[in-house]
């Protein structure tokens, strides 16, 4: 494998944060991925962006780890409220206490950064307490170095359009709750967009795959985030932080990707298996 480059943007507006992106890619791809990155950030959904830093980064070929992504399937829920409620049953499923679980998604509802608004990173939860494990509430911990390659990124485009999925949102978060599946200590991850516009988001553990729920915020919400759930007994906070950040992991294979299984099917199915 040649030399990969990790690129990264981040956006900001009005102080706070607007948009981010990472990808790894070959040195001939880095000056047209940078554009789009900042096609991007200038084409966000919550307005243009008033500060974009794009960082690059060379990768040697030996710390690229490559993997398969996770399975893939859809929970279709009446409304956020059910999809909030099975959310939080996935998540006990996945070994987070119910109070974790209610306390992560209460402090999403209200915006997680200190003012209101939403993170850059994720939050960081004891999955027993739901209490914040992050050294910076504003800031949160992020992934990045995570991409698809080319030839996985067309199998993913292909499968996917043929579930009417094609589409960033999903692309994106299934790389990134691939990679973070793959971190030690990291039990479930929680997520809904910021993007006012896409009100699905998606529960992912190792236990569960990537959990689509078709919907878990009302539409024209600004507010969005992602929980990552550890276990506080087995935190190496400094190692999980540097895992996440610097991990490079390059999904050269699809997962299994299923169609939608209304939510009442999919909690008597996992009662049964329980
Ligand atoms: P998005 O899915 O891009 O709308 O992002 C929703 C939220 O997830 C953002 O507001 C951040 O809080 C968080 N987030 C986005 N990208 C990352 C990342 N690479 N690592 C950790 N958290 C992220």
């Amino acid at each position: 494998m040649n030399e990969l480059f990790s690129i990264r943007m981040h956006a900001t507006r009005g102080g706070g944060h607007l948009s981010g992106a990472e990808r790894l890619v070959q040195e001939a791809d880095l000056e047209g991925v940078a554009g789009q990155l900042i096609r991007r950030a200038l084409a966000h959904p919550r307005g243009c962006a008033e500060n974009i830093r794009l960082s690059v980064d060379a990768l040697p070929a030996a710390t690229v780890r490559t993997s398969r992504l996770p399975d893939l399937a859809t929970v279709r829920v009446r409304d956020y409220r059910q999809g909030r409620e099975a959310a939080e049953a996935l998540l006990q499923h996945a070994g987070v206490s119910a109070r974790g679980a209610t306390r992560a998604m209460a402090t999403l509802v209200a915006g997680a950064a200190p003012d209101g608004r939403s993170m850059r990173g994720a939050m960081l939860v004891d999955a027993e307490s739901g209490d914040r494990l992050e050294p910076d509430p504003a800031r949160g911990v992020r992934a990045s170095r995570m991409d698809l390659s080319s030839v996985a990124e067309v199998q993913l485009r292909q499968a996917l359009a043929r579930l009417g999925l094609d589409n960033e949102h999903v692309r994106e978060a299934l790389v990134l709750a691939g990679k973070v599946m793959q971190v030690p200590g990291i039990l479930a991850e929680l997520c809904w967009s910021d993007d006012p516009d896409y009100t699905a988001g998606y529960v992912a553990a190792p236990a569960l795959g990537y959990r689509r729920l078709t919907a878990l915020k009302p539409a024209g919400e600004e507010r969005g985030g992602r929980a990552f759930f550890v276990r506080r007994s087995d935190l190496n906070l400094e190692q999980l932080q540097r895992d996440l950040r610097e991990m490079v992991v390059l999904f050269t294979e699809l997962g299994e990707l299923a169609g939608e299984t209304p939510w009442e099917d999919v909690r008597d199915i996992l009662a049964a298996g329980a």
